[in-house]
């Protein structure tokens, strides 16, 4: 059994230091919600926005075109100017009845009780073992959010010419990403006649000199320390060899809802996601979900904000009707 060395309560608990969960929190307190709690497992409170260094962010919420940094640095100081308690490096494990939280924090092993929770808790791409890719573990292999967390957050360098795969909006930020590291893209893969965003995915392919396969999947991985080539395919099944020193993963988002499945919550057997009614209630209603971890398809940064706050009005409704 393992010890828990501390026990806290709260109103609100979010998981999720975000966009969704950080807009969330700002409205709960401007409507006098008295303790509202951010946990968040990354160093830092602001979400996927840390990580993507380019612009345009805070367009609906600052009136300003910022970079992701940026905005992130915003919406976390904007929170604790509002009282937020923000709690980064704090992983929650689990999801119990009654608003109950394991938490693993620094300070150890804390069980939270809170009289409403919301998750929001992103999403994340499907990663190359999930997308049954055959081939080594050469090095070399990652999707845009590990790219994005190296480039900007380590400052290092995974590859330089990489075969990229994917063509959605998440893609072009991955293109971004590239650019600024000088990372220079071989192809871009898309195994559709067409990309899955027209634009501006084919305008920046061709900006970034990046030639664009369409009708063309990867089918192995090739190099045994480091990536040195790729097999692809297209759809009359012919097969070539692609030299690259790497394989950049984009997209086919998936909810990050593993607490959920883990829990007494219902969930999306098909799409992943918790299940909500039209307010962001989960099947347990002490619990509430927003942002990426329940919109498909995934929503911008400002999206994300925006619901936040509304889902916001709900709980602090909620709260005045059934609880305070
Ligand atoms: C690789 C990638 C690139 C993207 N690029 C862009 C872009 O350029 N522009 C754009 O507008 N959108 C982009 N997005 C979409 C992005 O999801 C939204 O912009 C926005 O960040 C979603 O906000 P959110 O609050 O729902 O989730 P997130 O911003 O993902 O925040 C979720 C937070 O929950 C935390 N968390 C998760 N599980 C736990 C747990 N168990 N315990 C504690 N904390 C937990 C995470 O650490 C994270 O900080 C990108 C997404 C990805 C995955």
């Amino acid at each position: 059994m393992t010890d828990i060395i501390k026990h806290e309560i709260c109103d609100v608990a979010i998981i999720g230091g975000g966009p969704a969960g950080l807009g969330a929190a700002i409205e709960l307190k401007k409507n006098g919600i008295s303790r509202v709690v951010v946990l968040d497992r990354e160093t830092e409170a602001g979400g996927i926005p840390r990580h993507c260094g380019h612009p345009p962010f805070g367009i609906s919420e600052f009136k300003r075109v910022l970079t992701g940094p940026t905005y992130a640095n915003r919406i976390v100081q904007s929170s604790i100017d509002a009282g937020v308690e923000i709690f980064p490096k704090t992983t929650v494990t689990s999801l119990g009845r009654e608003g109950r939280l394991s938490l693993i924090s620094p300070e150890g092993i804390i069980e939270l009780k809170a009289k409403r929770v919301l998750v929001a808790t992103g999403t994340r791409e499907t990663p190359r073992s999930a997308r049954k890719v055959s081939g080594q573990r050469a090095m070399g292999i990652c999707n845009t959010g590990a790219l994005q967390a190296m480039v900007y957050l380590k400052n290092s360098i995974p590859f330089r010419n990489p075969v990229l795969v994917g063509t959605e909006i998440v893609s072009f930020s991955a293109l971004f990403t590239c650019r600024k590291a000088g990372i220079k893209p071989v192809a871009m893969l898309e195994e559709n006649s067409r990309p899955t965003v027209m634009w501006p995915i084919s305008f920046a392919a061709k900006v970034f000199r990046t030639p664009l396969l369409l009708n063309t999947s990867i089918v192995d991985i090739l190099g045994k320390e480091r990536v040195n080539a790729v097999r692809i395919s297209n759809n009359n099944g012919i097969e070539k060899e692609i030299a690259c020193d790497g394989v950049l993963f984009t997209g086919q988002f998936t909810p990050e809802s593993s607490l959920v499945r883990m829990s007494h919550l219902k969930i999306n057997k098909v799409t992943g996601e918790p299940i909500v009614d039209e307010h962001g209630r989960c099947s347990d209603p002490i619990y509430y979900a927003v942002g990426n971890v329940v919109f498909r398809p995934v929503k911008v940064a400002g999206r994300c904000w925006s619901a936040g706050r509304s889902t916001a009005q709900w709980i602090t409704k909620d709260l005045l009707e059934n609880s305070l």
